[in-house]
């Protein structure tokens, strides 16, 4: 039996051939093996059987991958494109990966373990939407006209100056496994509007759907070099991207721990990085708060993606008068969760990524019980193959316990009381982690809602709603949740150099 014969799911014929081939890499154009011809098993999450193997590319082949990224970057096939024509081939990728927006949502489901009724609700076309919206700005990056009257010159000397924006060169795109395809559009779009050119290293966990990236890319006519892809682990083929000497900028998304990494790596050639990390984001619940839009959005917070998301609101604020009601309401509306492999049509929480994984979520459900942590509801896992976590509600009495101060990254969700106390002091403990990605206030009070707003230390706060995601709306972190905004056009000066020209007339 073939490894793809193992997935035993109602699958197009396409999704099995896509994935009976032992996926390549993607350099200068050509799909290739790697140097060392090593692979890695490629795991189905809802039963823990390999059903694939990739390539596993190492230095050697990030050190091809940079060579045709930068002489993609100086051939004036790309250099000099025409702004529109770039928009013309990103347009098509768009439609391309949209005319294939079955085989993806197969392929992200099997290799990530996401519910299919998630991925085909929601991932295209916010995927395909996302390289249209940078489509959109590929002929509208501009400089300014400057007024000047540069130091030195007489007084009455007649003089222009001008901004250029240019791309950055050569960018190295680290992504990770929780929305694998997701993560890759938003460092595609931005860097392929501002003429860059990439060498793009998936994560180990879920190759899939960056493999069908890069053919879509093939097919849609960008020159070669342009992107390239090499599957590898991230101490190797990650590192070695991260530390290339002809690498321009490194954009990465993953943990925080490894964000750090990505910094000292890049010392030695002063390359820019730019870092969307972890998260353990608030949400605020006012007394005044409309339970029936604040229920399901609180648990929509929490427990999206089984919890494996970096914006997840997992440090849940209730105040004491609606505690009560709110937290047995949340318990209640947790029996939508049914656990089950992502291709079965009525799961609405699939497994988590790895046993690693599993095991990591499964020992803070533990410390946290420990800890003093009521359990109210879940905690535990089904006795069955694959890497199932029950959803998990916590009522904490403090918000020093590991298990609300940690990036647990599963579905685990910790509920805590306030008070009368001012917004300040509401403001204060909810901003008390290390991270502030997101966050979310849930009242029916306009002042009250803006005014918490304000006082949320992260890159992007919800009212009455938690990760309002659009590619116009940017998005990333403050503190130790990252550098950098990803979306909207704050994404573009990530991906560019401002040039400043002066001319005496
Ligand atoms: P991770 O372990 O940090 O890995 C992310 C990527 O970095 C993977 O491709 C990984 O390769 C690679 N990598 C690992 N070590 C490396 C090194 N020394 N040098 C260069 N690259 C290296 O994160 P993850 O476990 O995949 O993802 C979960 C984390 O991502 C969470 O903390 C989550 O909050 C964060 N996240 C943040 C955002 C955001 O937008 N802020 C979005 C999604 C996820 P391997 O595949 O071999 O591990
Ligand atoms: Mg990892």
């Amino acid at each position: 039996m073939s490894l793809a014969e193992s997935l035993d799911y109602d699958l197009m014929d396409e999704t099995r051939s896509f994935v009976g081939e032992t996926t390549k890499l993607m350099i200068n154009g050509e799909f290739v093996a790697s140097d060392s011809g090593k692979t890695i098993d490629v795991i189905d999450p809802a039963t823990g059987k390999i059903f694939a193997q990739a390539y596993m590319g190492g230095k050697s082949d990030i050190d091809k991958a940079v060579k045709a990224a930068r002489a993609a970057f100086e051939n004036p096939t790309w250099s000099r494109m025409p702004s529109h024509e770039r928009q013309r081939l990103m347009l098509r990728l768009a439609d391309l990966m949209e005319e294939n927006a079955k085989l993806f949502n197969e392929l992200e489901v099997i290799d990530n373990g996401l519910p299919m009724q998630i991925a085909s609700m929601g991932m295209f076309p916010f995927c395909s939407n996302m390289i249209r919206y940078y489509a959109g700005w590929a002929t509208k990056i501009s400089g300014d006209t400057l007024p000047s009257s540069p130091f030195g010159l007489p007084p009455d000397a007649e003089t222009l100056t001008y901004t250029l924006k240019e791309p950055i060169g050569v960018v190295g795109a680290i992504t990770p496994w929780n929305f694998p395809v997701g993560m890759l559009v938003l460092k595609l779009g931005p860097a392929l509007a501002t003429g860059c050119t990439m060498v793009i290293k998936p994560a180990e966990q879920t190759p899939m759907t960056a493999a069908l990236v890069a053919k879509l890319i093939k097919e849609a006519g960008f020159p070669d070099g342009v992107v390239n892809f090499v599957n590898g682990f991230g101490e190797e083929a990650g590192a070695a991207l991260a530390d290339h000497p002809d690498v321009d900028k490194i954009s990465f998304t993953g943990s925080t721990a490894v964000g750090k990494k990505i910094i000292h790596a890049s010392t030695g050639n002063l390359k820019k990085v730019s870092l969307e990390l972890g998260g353990k984001s608030p949400v605020i619940v006012f007394p005044d708060a409309d339970f029936e839009q604040a229920i399901p959005g609180a648990l929509r917070a929490a427990f999206f993606l089984q919890g494996q998301n970096c914006m997840a609101g997992t440090r849940l604020f209730v105040h004491e008068k609606v505690y009560d009601q709110f937290v047995g309401g949340l318990s209640e509306a947790m029996n939508f969760f049914k656990l089950g492999p992502g291709m079965d049509p009525e799961t609405t929480l699939g497994p988590l990524i790895s046993a690693t994984q599993k095991e990591r979520v499964m020992g803070f459900i533990d410390s946290g019980q420990q800890e003093g942590a009521e359990l109210v509801r879940g905690g535990g896992s089904p006795d069955s193959p694959g890497y199932f976590v029950e959803p998990t509600l916590f009522s904490c009495p403090s918000g020093e316990l590991n298990v609300v101060k940690n990036e647990i990254f599963g579905p685990v969700l910790c509920a805590e009381r306030f008070g009368d106390e001012d917004l300040d002091e509401i403001a204060r403990r909810a901003n008390s982690t290390i991270y502030g990605l997101s966050g979310s206030v849930w009242t029916r009070d306009l002042s009250t809602a803006h005014r918490m707003a304000r006082r949320i230390d992260s890159g992007q706060v919800g009212i009455n709603v938690h990760a309002a995601l659009d590619p116009a709306t940017p998005f990333g972190g403050n503190k130790q949740s990252g550098w950098g905004r990803e979306f909207g056009k704050e994404a573009l000066d990530l991906y560019v150099k401002v040039k400043a020209v002066t001319a005496v007339l």
